[in-house]
């Protein structure tokens, strides 16, 4: 079997199984061997690493990873792939395949059972229909990581990279920069897959901190403030917080911590630092407790 990331290689495997492009499953397949290639090298995929790749499709990615790395997991949801990667990846002896969905998966057992608790890496070209519950996940439930390489929309990549006070700036980023050091590798147009993508592409790296960058008293605590801050943008982080239903602080009490804090009592959401942000809550939480 050839190499997959060219066009014409992807459209025989696809004729060859009379295989049907499903849309409600995110499927865009990579046919960019420079593109590929880019991956590989921002993810720095060695044979030392075990890689988990999340929706190989026809194997594209999958072929590149298992010449790299040492082992890789490859999760895919759609049954109806399951023939053609055992075609496309019948050369490689460091590939299991599981057909299931990423977010019903145990990543936490398959690291422990597969790589023995060591850090893996995570590799994808995502189904963006389920971007951010999938990068979310794998911070929040604390899989050992040592870093993850995905394909996103463009714009949820600048999301995720933006810093305080521009217009991209919210609650996603702040929450995967409180987990990892954000890098967006490459741009990728719509003709890079087949079929095309309605939006432009980005492939980002995240780089998760070996230890976590600040002292949190309540993760929750924290979590509640920033999704409160960016639920009314327009608003100051004080009337914000104050008109979010989940948690019960008075105007008053936000603007005594801020004024503790020597930050604006008018300041918006949008322009409070990860560290402003912590500082605030771990005030409350110690006030509170
Ligand atoms: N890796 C391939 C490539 O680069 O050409 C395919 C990428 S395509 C954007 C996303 C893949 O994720 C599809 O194969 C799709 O079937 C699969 N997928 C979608 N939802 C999934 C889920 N919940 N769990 C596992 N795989 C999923």
């Amino acid at each position: 079997m050839g190499t997959l990331g060219i066009p014409k290689n992807t459209i025989d495997i696809l004729n060859k199984y009379d295989f049907a492009i499903q849309k409600k499953f995110g499927q865009n397949f990579l046919i960019d061997s420079h593109v590929l290639e880019k991956i590989i090298k921002a993810a720095d995929i060695t044979k030392n690493d075990f890689v988990l790749e999340i929706g190989p499709g026809i194997g594209t990615l999958t072929q590149y990873l298992c010449e790299n790395a040492r082992e890789v997991i490859a999760v895919e949801i759609d049954r109806m792939l399951i023939p053609i990667l055992e075609e496309t990846l019948s050369d490689y002896e460091n590939i299991t395949i599981l057909n299931q969905d990423i977010l019903k998966v145990d990543i936490l057992s398959l690291v422990k059972e597969h790589n023995n608790n060591k850090p893996i890496k995570v590799v994808a070209n995502l189904p963006y229909y389920i971007t951010t519950p999938i990068i979310m996940e794998l911070f929040e439930k604390k899989i050992p990581l040592a870093g993850v390489t995905v394909m996103i929309q463009k714009e949820v990549a600048d999301r995720i990279q933006a810093e305080p006070g521009s217009k991209d700036y919210g609650a996603l980023s702040l929450a995967v920069q409180y987990y990892a050091k954000p890098y967006i590798a490459a741009y990728v147009p719509p003709n890079c897959f087949i079929p095309r993508p309605k939006v432009g592409s980005a492939v980002i790296n995240l780089t998760p901190y070996e230890k976590p960058l600040y002292h949190v008293e309540d993760e929750a605590l924290l979590f509640s403030l920033i999704r409160a801050s960016f639920n009314q943008r327009r608003k100051t982080f004080a009337n914000g917080v104050n008109n979010y239903e989940g948690l019960s602080y008075s105007k008053d009490n936000i603007i005594e911590v801020l004024n503790a804090l020597g930050i604006p009592v008018d300041i918006r959401g949008e322009a409070l630092t990860l560290e402003q942000f912590v500082q605030i809550a771990n005030r409350l939480a110690i006030n509170n407790s």
